[in-house]
C-alpha cells in the first residue's frame, strides 16, 4: 500500500469514489489536518498554507532522500527527489513545471525545491560544487528584488517568468546553471493600481541605505516623496522588510561576484528612475521643457549623462524624414510619455543585465564546460501565475496566456497522451473527457487570426491606428469565437461597461481586458534620441546597456519584433524545451483570498480543482495504472526474483518471461499486459516488487 500519513487520504487515486465532492472532502481534510501535499500519482497537488510549515528541515531531507515517492508521506521534496532520480539513473533531462494562480505558492515550491536539490548533493563537498549551489541559492534574493512586487493578489508577486536550467555532472551534483527571463511587467515601474507597490528593489534601496548612501543617490528616505512609489498608497507592506531585505540582496550581489561599482551602478539606476518619476513639464510657446532642473540634474548624475542632453531628450526629439534630419519639440502629453517610456526601459534594461551577470556567474566551469561534455538537466518552471485585475491590460493578457500554454502542456502530456497509449497498447479503456484549452490558446496566438496577429498588423499601420480600431479589428476577426466578445459584440453584457473592453474566457476565468495602452505595448519602442543619450553615458556599464544609442538614425533598419509575438515565440520556445525532458508536475492551489492560514474557502478552491482538471487528472490516473514499463526493461530489475527468469528467460519473448514472473508472485491480478509494455495498476504492487528484489 502506498504511504499513509493519518490525514485523509495521500493519492487521490485511492479515493473509494472519484467526484468533486469527495476530490474537495479529502483536499479540506487533509489542508485542516496540516498536511499541504496530495499526490495524484506522480503530481504533486499543493496547497498554500500561509504559515511557516516545520517540514523542511534536515530530518525531512534525510527522510526523502533517494526514497521512492509511496514510500513516505506526500511532500514537494519527493518530486524533487524524483527528478533528480530519474536523471541521474536514466540519464534524462527532467523538469519540474509548477503551475497554479498568483500567490497559491510557486515560487516558494521553486525555491524548496532548489534548497532540496542543494541538500541532497555535493556529498563530496566539492568546492566549484559548493560555489555553484550558493549561487543558485542566492540568485533567487536578486531576482525577486528586482522582478517580483506587492500586487492585490500577492505580496511577494513575480512580475517576470523564470525558467532555470540546473546542470548536473555525471555524479549527479550541480555544476552550473542558466535562467531564461520572460517579459517583465515593466509598466509597474511607472503606474500602479491602489494597493499595490513598484518592484521591490524601489523600497529597499529607500528603505535600506544608510543616511550616506541615501546622500550619494540624492534621496530622501520616504517612498511617499516619489511619483513612482507612492501612486498605489501602500508603501509599508507588513509581511515585508525592506530594510533587511536590502542587505540580503547587496549580499547576494557580492556571492554572484559583482563587483562594487557594478553593484553601485545597479542601485544608481534605480535611484535615477525615481528622480526621473518626478521630472514634470511646463509648456510655452509650443516647447515643452522639464520644469524643474534640478531634477534632471539628479537623474542625470545617477545616470552619468550630461543634465543639458537628459533634459534635450526628454523635450524633443530627432526625425528623420527622406534623409534628411529635423529636430521636433514634445507636445506635454509626448514630453511625459517619453519620460515614462525611459523609466520603463531602462528598468528592464537593467532587469535584463542582471539575468545576463548570473547567467554568466552560473556558466560551467572547467572541463565540463567543454563541447564533450554531457551533462544532464533538471529545468525548474516558475513563472507568473494566472491574474485578474480590476483593470486588466497588455500585460495580464500576455501572462494569462502563458498559463494556458502550461494547461495546454499539462493535458497534453498527462490527459491526452496517457490515453492515446491505453489505445496505442490495446489496453481496454473507457475515455475520460476533460476541456482541451487549446481554442483559447489558438485564439491568442494563430498566425494570421489570433490576437497577437491581429496586433501585429496593427502596428504595421503606424498613424491610422489606434486602440479603439485595433479593438474593431479584433471584433471583425473574431467574431465567431466562443471564447471572444467586446462590448461592441455584446452589448447588453453587464460585465463590459466601457467600449474599449473586450472579454476572454480562458480556461481559470473570464478576464475582461481594457485595449487602450495594447497597441503602444506591443510596439514597445524608444525614441532614438534616449537610446544615444544612454549610450553616451560616462557609466560604461550603462552605456553598454544600450548599443543601439551608436545607430544613425538616418539609416532605415529592419522593423523590430514586436513585444507580443516575442512573448508568443518565447512560451512556443518554451514549450519545446519541457516537451524535451521527462516532466513532474506541481500543482499549487491557493485556500483564501485573505492570506489566511486556517480558512479554506470552498468555491475558491473548487474554482481551482476544476479549471486544472484536478479530477479528470484521478481519473485518468486511477482508471490507469500507476507504473508501466518496457518488458526488456521490466525483466531486467525484477527477473532475479523469480526462479522461471533468473539468471535468463529463454521460454518465450519478454513478454512471455514478464507474464511468468508476475504470475508465480501472484500479482495477476493487478496488472494488464500491453503491446509493448506491461501496466501496473497499484503502486503498492511495485512496492512489493521492490521490496522482493531488495530482500533477496
Ligand atoms: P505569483 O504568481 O503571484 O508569483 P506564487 O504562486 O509564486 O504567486 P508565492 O509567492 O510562492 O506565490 O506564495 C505567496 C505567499 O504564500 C508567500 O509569500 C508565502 O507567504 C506563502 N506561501 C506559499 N507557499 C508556502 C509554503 N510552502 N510555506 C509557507 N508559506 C507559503
Ligand atoms: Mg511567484
Amino acid at each position: 500500500m502506498a504511504a499513509q500519513d493519518e490525514v485523509g487520504i495521500v493519492d487521490f487515486v485511492l479515493l473509494d469514489e472519484i467526484t468533486l465532492d469527495k476530490f474537495m472532502d479529502n483536499l479540506r481534510f487533509r489542508f485542516k489536518g496540516g498536511k499541504i501535499y496530495t499526490y495524484i500519482g506522480e503530481v504533486c497537488v499543493s496547497v498554500n498554507p500561509y504559515r511557516t510549515m516545520n517540514i523542511y528541515g534536515p530530518e525531512q531531507v534525510a527522510q526523502y532522500k533517494g526514497r521512492e515517492l509511496f514510500e513516505n508521506p506526500p511532500h514537494i521534496f519527493a518530486i524533487a527527489d524524483a527528478a533528480h532520480k530519474e536523471m541521474k539513473q536514466q540519464g534524462r533531462d527532467t523538469c519540474i513545471v509548477i503551475s497554479g494562480e498568483s500567490g497559491s505558492g510557486k515560487t516558494e515550491a521553486s525555491k524548496i525545491i532548489m534548497k532540496y536539490i542543494a541538500a541532497v548533493t555535493n556529498v563530496g563537498g566539492r568546492q566549484e560544487v559548493e560555489r555553484v549551489k550558493n549561487v543558485l541559492l542566492q540568485s533567487n534574493a536578486i531576482l525577486e528584488a528586482f522582478g517580483n512586487a506587492k500586487t492585490n493578489r500577492n505580496d511577494n508577486s513575480s512580475r517576470f517568468g523564470k525558467y532555470m536550467d540546473i546542470n548536473f555532472d555525471f555524479k549527479g551534483d550541480p555544476v552550473g546553471g542558466h535562467i531564461s527571463n520572460y517579459l517583465l511587467e515593466k509598466s509597474r515601474v511607472v503606474l500602479q493600481q491602489t494597493g499595490e507597490r513598484n518592484f521591490h528593489s524601489f523600497y529597499q534601496l529607500l528603505r535600506g541605505s544608510s543616511e550616506s548612501e541615501l546622500k550619494n543617490y540624492r534621496l530622501s528616505r520616504d517612498p511617499d516623496t516619489y511619483f513612482y512609489t507612492q501612486q498605489g498608497k501602500s508603501s509599508k507592506v507588513n509581511t515585508i522588510n525592506d530594510g533587511s531585505d536590502h542587505r540580503a540582496t547587496n549580499a547576494a550581489f557580492k556571492t554572484l561576484g559583482f563587483s562594487n561599482s557594478e553593484i553601485d551602478t545597479v542601485w544608481s539606476i534605480v535611484a535615477a528612475i525615481l528622480h526621473l518619476g518626478n521630472i514634470t513639464f511646463k509648456s510655452q510657446e509650443e516647447a515643452t521643457q522639464p520644469a524643474d532642473s534640478s531634477v534632471v540634474n539628479r537623474a542625470a548624475a545617477m545616470l552619468n549623462v550630461m543634465p543639458g542632453e537628459l533634459s534635450k531628450a526628454l523635450s524633443e526629439r530627432v526625425i528623420a524624414a527622406r534623409g534628411e534630419v529635423m529636430q521636433k519639440t514634445h507636445t506635454l502629453s509626448e514630453a511625459e510619455y517619453g519620460r515614462d517610456a525611459l523609466a520603463k526601459a531602462v528598468y528592464d534594461r537593467l532587469f535584463t543585465w542582471i539575468v545576463g551577470k548570473i547567467n554568466a556567474a552560473l556558466n560551467v566551469q572547467g572541463d565540463v564546460g567543454k563541447k564533450s561534455y554531457m551533462g544532464t538537466v533538471i529545468g525548474v518552471l516558475d513563472i507568473y501565475g494566472f491574474e485578474i485585475f480590476d483593470a486588466n491590460s497588455f500585460e495580464q493578457f500576455c501572462i494569462n496566456y502563458c498559463n494556458e500554454k502550461l494547461q495546454q502542456l499539462f493535458i497534453e502530456l498527462v490527459l491526452k497522451q496517457e490515453q492515446e497509449e491505453y489505445l496505442r497498447e490495446g489496453i481496454e479503456w473507457k475515455n475520460v473527457d476533460y476541456f482541451n484549452n487549446q481554442i483559447i490558446c489558438d485564439l491568442v496566438e494563430q498566425p494570421h487570426k489570433g490576437v497577437f496577429a491581429i496586433m501585429d498588423e496593427a502596428c504595421l499601420n503606424v498613424g491610422k491606428v489606434t486602440d479603439e480600431t485595433l479593438l474593431e479589428a479584433m471584433d471583425k476577426k473574431l467574431v465567431n469565437h466562443k471564447h471572444y466578445t467586446s462590448r461592441q459584440l455584446s452589448p447588453m453584457d453587464k460585465e463590459l461597461k466601457h467600449k474599449e473592453e473586450f472579454r476572454i474566457r480562458h480556461y481559470a476565468g473570464d478576464v475582461v481586458y481594457n485595449v487602450i495602452g495594447f497597441l503602444d505595448k506591443n510596439k514597445d519602442t524608444l525614441f532614438q534620441d534616449f537610446k544615444r543619450l544612454l549610450y553616451n553615458s560616462s557609466n560604461k556599464i550603462v552605456s553598454a546597456m544600450w548599443p543601439e544609442g551608436a545607430m544613425d538614425i538616418t539609416k532605415t533598419t529592419r522593423r523590430p519584433l514586436t513585444a507580443g509575438t516575442l512573448f508568443r515565440n518565447s512560451m512556443i520556445d518554451l514549450v519545446k524545451t519541457l516537451t524535451s525532458k521527462e516532466p513532474f508536475y506541481v500543482r499549487c492551489i491557493k485556500p483564501n483570498e485573505v492570506k489566511s492560514p486556517s480558512l479554506f474557502d470552498d468555491e475558491r478552491v473548487k474554482h481551482q480543482v476544476c479549471y486544472l482538471g484536478l479530477v479528470e487528472n484521478v481519473r485518468v490516473r486511477r482508471a490507469g495504472f500507476a507504473y508501466r514499463q518496457r518488458y526488456d526493461k521490466f525483466l531486467k530489475r525484477y527477473k532475479m526474483i523469480s526462479q522461471f527468469t533468473w539468471p535468463n528467460f529463454r521460454a518465450g519473448s519478454d513478454k512471455d518471461g514478464t507474464r511468468v514472473l508476475i504470475e508465480e508472485r501472484k500479482f495477476a491480478h493487478d496488472v494488464k499486459y500491453g503491446k509493448t509494455k506491461i501496466f501496473i495498476r497499484s503502486p503498492g504492487t511495485l512496492f512489493a516488487l521492490e521490496t522482493a528484489r531488495s530482500e533477496l
